[in-house]
């Protein structure tokens, strides 16, 4: 790798120009990095560490992108809103949770030295089906025993049916224009006749995706299951992707991979508007000015790559592929207490609410316990229905919904955070994007393939751990290493 031309000199020579009351940044470098989420900053440390001058350009004024650890007010953090007190401890509004299996994200926080710990989850469980409240201890609700079988029946079959399909081609299965062809509605309906049953797979897909069950191929539901390793890997708190969280928040992994580039890589407040490119070079329009580069690595999700004009034209497919994968509908909600009521009364805190408008709400209170609280999801169609009211509203809807679930002690927070990430104009949804029945196949192969200099990360690329943090990291390498291999032909 050290093949590459090595800066004598690290800095990047910038100049700035202000020309008719525009900043221009303009300096040399070998590869432009379009968003400085976790996969931008992964990228640009792999091709920094191979001695290439990289540039980030990311719209926002803050790194992180889907990762934000808010401490104090959220004056500058778009769709974000607060009640009450604000707490004194960090508080994440995006990603939060990380768990085994998810290397790279353990890596980096170990090498950043940040501690995590584990999420609470001990006492019992509150399952809300259709309004009905029971409580249980195990990771299976407590249902009747015709739906305990019909839900070990759907667990053991999409269990087997994720087994097949393969993370590098998953419209390659043999059966993918069949999977594809569903959403994951048809399938439950033809599969799944206990509403109850029926219901906690609304839940889980309103939580995990930000959407309805209609709204999923199958095949995407999945390729996504299998690449979280399983849907109890997916959506356990002990061994699962839930089970810990990281002390200060998990923005940290960005600020801090950010920090380790040279000095003016990452350009913030800087949308990009434009991405042309000819046989040797390729010029990136940001509002922060023109930048040229040998190479150019777009990690931002497809929805937000369909804002950029790109010259030429993307291919048609990749194009398409831009308009087919919509983000979810997920609001975040911290409601916090002066004490963790729940925890006295012998509740973990978890709630699964299989008719909303809550989809999933567990204990969030903070490492050093100075902040008790309770992390809520609006997701689905509760998350439209909702987005169109106040933060007032919203809140006195979850407070409403905590005490109908968990006892009249959840009526009086003290501090109350929330994110609506659909109205944030740089991720327009989350917690990842999604594909419809009849897209994936089609469309799915284009995700990763590069267009000439042009190459794509974002944790929606991501073979192992897709939409998630983890995802992200993978893409970031991925894409790195594709541009060395491009630029070291060259
Ligand atoms: C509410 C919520 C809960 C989540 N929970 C978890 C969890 O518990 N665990 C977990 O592992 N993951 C979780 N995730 C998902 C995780 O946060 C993401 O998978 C990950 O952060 C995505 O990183 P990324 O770099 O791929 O994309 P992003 O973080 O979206 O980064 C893309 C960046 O590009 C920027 N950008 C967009 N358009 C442009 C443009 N035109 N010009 C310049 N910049 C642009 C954006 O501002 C953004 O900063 C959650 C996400 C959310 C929102």
């Amino acid at each position: 790798m050290r093949n590459f031309p090595v800066h004598a000199d690290n800095s990047l020579r910038t100049r700035h120009s202000q020309i008719s009351g525009m900043s221009f940044v303009m300096g040399e470098q070998d590869v432009t990095i379009v968003g400085a989420g976790l996969a931008g900053l992964m990228a640009a440390r792999v091709l920094d560490s191979a001695g290439l001058r990289v540039r980030v350009l990311e719209a926002r004024e803050r790194v992180g992108g889907r990762t934000c650890t808010i401490t104090g007010d959220v004056d500058n953090e778009p769709a974000a809103n607060q009640l009450g007190v604000p707490t004194k401890t960090p508080v994440d509004l995006g990603g939060q949770w990380v768990g085994p299996t998810q290397h790279r994200v353990l890596k980096l926080i170990n090498e950043f030295g940040l501690l995590t710990f584990q999420t609470f989850h001990t006492g019992r469980k509150c399952l809300d089906d259709r309004g009905r409240l029971s409580h249980y201890r195990s990771s299976i609700p407590r249902v009747s025993p015709l739906a305990l079988l019909e839900l070990h029946g759907a667990l053991n079959h999409l269990d087997r049916l994720r087994q097949q399909v393969p993370l590098a081609t998953p419209w390659a299965e043999d059966r993918a224009r069949m999977f594809d062809g569903v959403s994951l509605e048809a399938w439950k309906r033809r599969n799944l006749h206990n509403p109850t049953v029926r219901g906690l797979i609304d839940a889980l897909t309103r939580v995990v995706f930000g959407t309805e069950p209609s709204e999923i191929s199958l095949l995407y539901f999945l390729f996504y299951i299998q690449s979280g390793g399983g849907l109890l890997a997916l959506t356990e708190i002990p061994e699962g992707a839930q089970e810990q969280r990281v002390v200060g928040g998990t923005q940290q992994l960005a600020q801090g991979l950010a920090a380790q580039l040279p000095e003016g890589s990452v350009v913030v407040g800087a949308p990009v508007q434009a991405i042309d490119q000819t046989a040797e070079r390729v010029v990136v329009t940001s509002t922060a000015g023109v930048h040229e580069a040998r190479a150019c690595i777009v990690a931002v999700p497809p929805a937000l790559t369909a804002r950029i004009a790109f010259d030429p034209s993307l291919p048609a497919v990749r194009a398409q592929l831009n308009q087919r994968m919509p983000q979810g509908s997920l609001i975040k909600c911290i409601i916090t207490y002066s004490r963790a009521w729940w925890r006295e009364a012998g509740f973990s805190g978890e709630v699964v609410s299989t008719h909303g408008p809550l989809c999933f709400v567990c204990d969030n209170t903070d490492d050093s316990g100075q902040t008790p609280a309770l992390v809520a999801f609006i997701g689905g169609d509760a998350a439209r229905e909702f987005a169109a009211v106040g933060a007032q509203a919203r809140r006195d809807m979850v407070v409403q919904e905590l005490v109908r679930c968990l006892g009249p002690q959840a009526a009086d927070p003290n501090g109350y955070i929330e994110k609506n990430w659909s109205a944030d104009p740089w991720a327009q949804g989350c917690p990842v994007g999604v594909m419809g029945a009849g897209n994936f196949r089609h469309f799915a192969p284009a995700l990763r393939q590069p267009v000439g200099r042009l190459f794509w990360a974002g944790t929606e690329t991501a073979m192992q751990w897709c939409g998630y943090m983890e995802g992200a990291l993978e893409s970031g390498e991925r894409a790195a290493t594709e541009v060395l291999a491009l630029l070291q032909r060259q």
